[in-house]
Order: structure tokens, then sequence, then C-alpha cells
């Protein structure tokens, strides 16, 4: 099977007349996997799109994370057309914003208080701005290829789509801000070590994806997050954790409650960053952390921060509609063994014509790598086969597989994939590989 795509090709025409780059953003084009035409979907449902040639693809983006129930999902849809009715945009408080910060609070005990904002990009960048308040100190500390957004400081040896394209460092961002920012390679206490010996002074907040999604899927290793919360500490900075991925991905609540970790309290961060998940396939954007750091925040405190849009009751609807949804026991056991079957798929296809494949699966996720070694930090997720990746994309993109155009980027299991599903796609994939 191979599937035709010709009105994406003309729709793409249109779009790069109009739109830059055709794209509303960088990582949807092509471009990392040899350019041309991105398919452009016109429907979605459950694990399912159907592009503008009506061709059908089972979807392991999700859109980049959010979408954990499935595209379309009639109770979260309810939920956004119940707030539609009520009108969608209302410049003052509502009930709503409560009932999803109490969820929030009550899955991340670390959030004394909260805000709501648009994006992960925002949430994490008021964070730096509410980090630096407190502490009065200017510099931030990030792991490189952790992508915390597009804000002027953390893009910067950031992953995801900058690294894909090959702009580490974006033009317009003055040299005076970057060098407000270190970067250490992740799961390397020694290197954090050494930048907090340095700059431990200067340094207002370190800033982490706990569990990483951007440069695939990373572990810290065991005591990582430990020593780096200890050693932050010991120089007076603050710990942030960018769970902009992460929240809800693996189980209800953050990686910073992942049973996975013994000592809870040795890994709590001060201010965590939320989006994606929480609001259920609408924009949104979270802050919080403990009470003191929070009062910073205006009207309380001197740290601006404000939105038009933000806490609107479609987003906070779709929020508490999703969060409802992953409640239900079992859940994320099911993604869980989705995501195991399909990496052992990968896996064994991949034996078979003795191709190098590292998998690092996380619960309903994973990642892919072309090579022959382990993946634990930016380095070794540069060090892969690029090129087959992009061949593989295309062979599955042809058999109606939609992953992300990118070898950095995650496969999301969503809790509308059936086996079935999984099994049409361990069958595309054996073909791929085969012509790899
Ligand atoms: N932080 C992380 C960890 C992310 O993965 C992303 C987006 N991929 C962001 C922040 C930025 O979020 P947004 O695209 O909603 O601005």
């Amino acid at each position: 099977m191979t599937l035709q795509r010709p009105q994406s090709g003309v729709l793409y025409e249109q779009a790069l007349a109009h739109i830059v780059g055709g794209v509303n953003s960088p990582s949807r084009s092509y471009k990392a996997v040899g350019g041309g035409a991105p398919v452009f979907m016109k429907r979605a449902e459950g694990a399912y799109f159907w592009d503008v040639d009506d061709n059908r693809y089972i979807d392991y983006l999700a859109a980049y994370g959010p979408i954990i129930t499935g595209h379309a999902h009639p109770h979260i849809t309810k939920a956004i057309v119940t707030a539609a009715q009520n009108g969608t945009l209302y410049g003052t408080p509502t009930e709503l914003e409560i009932t999803l910060a109490r969820m929030l609070k009550e899955a991340i005990p670390s959030l004394d208080k909260v805000r709501f904002v648009n994006s992960g990009t925002e949430a994490v960048m008021t964070t730096i701005r509410v980090a630096r308040a407190y502490t009065e100190r200017t510099k931030i500390i990030k792991f490189a290829g952790c992508y915390h957004g597009h804000s002027d400081l953390v893009l910067v040896a950031a992953g995801s789509g900058p690294s894909t394209l090959g702009i580490p460092d974006s033009a317009g961002i003055p040299t005076s801000i970057a060098q407000e920012v270190i970067t250490v390679p992740f799961n390397d206490l020694e290197a954090l070590k050494l930048a907090l010996d340095r700059w431990g002074d200067d340094t207002a907040a370190v800033m982490v994806e706990p569990i990483v999604g951007n440069f695939g899927m990373v572990m810290p290793h065991e005591g990582f997050l430990e020593g780096l919360c200890k050693l932050t500490r010991e120089a007076g900075a603050l710990v942030v954790y960018d769970e902009v991925i992460s929240a809800f991905r693996f189980h209800y609540g953050a990686a910073q409650t992942y049973g996975i970790f013994p000592d809870r309290a040795a890994i709590e961060p001060d201010l965590t960053a939320l989006g994606k998940i929480i609001g259920g396939g609408l924009p949104i954007g979270a802050y919080g952390g403990r009470k003191e750091i929070m009062e910073q925040v205006a009207p309380l405190g001197p740290a601006y921060q404000a939105g038009t849009m933000a806490g609107n009751p479609a987003s906070i609807s779709a929020g508490i509609a999703c969060l409802e949804l992953l409640q239900e026991p079992g859940i994320y056991d099911r993604m869980d063994k989705l995501a195991a079957r399909l990496a052992d798929g990968l896996l064994s296809a991949a034996k078979e014509h003795s191709i190098p494949l590292t998998v690092n699966q996380i619960r309903g996720s994973f990642s892919a790598h072309f090579c022959d070694h382990k993946v634990t930090n930016y380095d070794e997720a540069q060090d892969t086969d690029g090129e087959r990746f992009a061949k593989f994309f295309r062979l599955m993109l042809d058999q109606g597989i939609n992953l992300a155009p990118s070898k950095y980027e995650a496969w999301f299991m969503t809790t509308a994939h059936t086996t079935d599903d999984i099994d049409a796609t361990i069958e595309a994939v054996r073909k791929a590989m085969a012509h790899l």
C-alpha cells in the first residue's frame, strides 16, 4: 500500500503563499525528513486521522502530547460545546478555574498555588521570571536538548524542533540574554556541580524536564533528580521542573509524583510548569509551586504576568474533562501494554533486518533511535541515523501511520488505540524495515 496525497501537495503550495513556511509551527514541516508537502489532515477521531485525500492514518503524534484520550473524545467534546454555549471568554474569574486548580493540586502536591496561562512556553517563561524575582538573581542553568518553549532564555541548546532544524540558538536572541543561560548535559551531576561552583551565587533556577520528552524519552539516572535538587538548594537557587510533556503522561500525576522515585520529598521542585494534557487538546499552560514563591506574582507581588485568554472556560472545561477520563482505574496500564507491544514489534523487526535500534519506553510512550548505543543524553540522541529515520518515517506515512517528522520525537499511545491498531502498525513496521 502506498497512499497518494495529491491534495496535500495542492494545499501546501497555497499555504506557502500565505503562511510562513506553509506551517504554523516549524516542527510540522517535513524539513528534517527530506522536505516536501506535509500531510494536510481534515478530521481526527479516536486513534485516527483522515487527510484531505481521504486517506486514513493511525496516529502516534497525539499533537505532540496533549491528545492522550484520542481525538474528539465525546466527553471532552461535550465539555467544550457546553463551554462554548455559555460564552467562550469572560475576562472574569469562573468557578471552573478553581475546579481544575484543585484537581492539579491534588495530583501534584508541590503546587500550593497555581496560575493558568495559554501555552507551555508562557508557563516556563513565567517560572523563570518568578524565580528571578524571588531569588533576586539572574542566571538559569538548563540541560542540553531539553526544550522549554520558544522564549528567549530557554532557546539555547534546546532539543526537539530547534535541534531537528539545526538552530540550537535562534537568531534574534541577544548575546546578553544567551549569556544568562548555562547549559550542562542531562544525567551529569558532575557537570551541574561544576556549573554551580562557578555560577551558583548568580543562579536563580535550575530548569529541567524531570523525565525528558524532547530528545526522545529519557529517564533520569538513579539519583540524578535527588542530586540536582540537593546541589541546587545548596546554591540557594530554585528547582524548576518543566512537566509540560510529563504531567499526566505516565500516571495520574506528574513525573515528580511518579512511584518509581522512592523519596518524593527529595525530588520535589519549587516551581513546576505544565501544559499539553491538562488542556484536553485546547490551548493551555499553567505554573505553580510553593506559596511564598508564587506570592511574588501580581496582584500579590512585584512579578508581573497576565493574559486576556488565560483560564478561558473552553480550555479549562476541556482540561477538567480530560483529567476526569484519566482517573479511570487501569487506563495507564493499558497504554503501557500497548506501547510495550509496539516497542517489541519494532525491536524484533529491526533485529530481523540487522538494523541497529534503541527503544526507550516509558509507560505509554517511547522513542525509537536508529543507533546501537543507549540514549541517555542529548549527545547520544544526536548521534543516531537521521537519514534512516527520514526514510522510515516516509515508508510508515505511505502505509497510513502518522509519526512526528523528527528523529527526536516520541510515539504516544492514547486510550483510543487498540491491540488491532498496534498489530497493524507492527505489520507496517516490518515492511518498512525491509526497505531500510
Ligand atoms: N516544555 C516542554 C517540555 C515541551 O515539550 C514544550 C512543547 N513541546 C513546551 C515546553 C512548550 O509548550 P508550547 O508549545 O505549548 O508553548
